[in-house]
């Protein structure tokens, strides 16, 4: 775990993180006030600041926004005021804040077809729709990665909800394994076959 200016970074996952702060976590609210507000740009900043800045690509912004569009219509509960960035970093993660979804340019590089961009969004989306992004920062690996198992779910029921191929879930865990702690990939295949067989 790394600290950046009280906010701690915790890396994680399908190769994602999530951010949390004690202020934030005060704050309540709708995700888009939360957005928006002192705290929640802060972290934005500081989040882009350090994946080296926003990836301009409108082309990639449009098709990642027509593939959320999919999962949305399919899962109207899922936070709706949200935008996807670019991060314009050759390291391989996504990431989520309140109102906010980034995928690395590496990582979307990496991930050819439809099914896994729609995976790393859905993954990310659950981050958001649990509040992992608000809550305190994890206390261990193992509470990380309850966060990380429990998002897997998540996705793949979105996935098959919105008819996108729910395999690519596992897919990604699998494209993404080399940037997580060891032991990881095996565990979250393994949960992700018990919760959506
Ligand atoms: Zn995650």
């Amino acid at each position: 775990m790394k600290r950046v200016s009280g906010i701690a970074l915790l890396l994680a996952t399908a190769g994602c993180a999530t951010l949390s702060s004690p202020s934030t976590q005060r704050l309540g609210g709708a995700a888009g006030s939360l957005a928006e507000s002192r705290e929640g740009r802060a972290a934005a900043f500081l989040l882009e600041a350090r994946y080296g800045g926003i990836h301009e690509d409108s082309a990639a912004t449009l098709r990642l926004e027509e593939i959320a569009a999919r999962l949305m219509r399919a899962c109207p509960q899922l936070p709706q005021e949200w935008r996807c960035h670019l991060l314009d970093t050759s390291a391989r993660n996504a990431f989520s804040l309140p109102g906010r979804v980034y995928l690395t340019r590496a990582l979307y590089e990496d991930l050819e077809n439809s099914d896994l961009l729609a995976a790393a969004l859905a993954h990310e989306l659950a981050h958001l729709a649990h509040e992992d992004s608000l809550k305190p920062p994890c206390a261990s690996d193992s509470e990380a990665l309850e966060r990380e198992m429990s998002a897997d779910a998540a996705a793949a029921r979105i996935l098959r909800n919105s008819g996108f191929d729910e395999a690519a879930m596992r897919g990604l865990i699998l494209l993404v394994g080399r940037e997580q702690p060891d032991d990881w990939v095996r565990r979250r295949v393994q949960r992700l076959d018990t919760a959506v067989p």
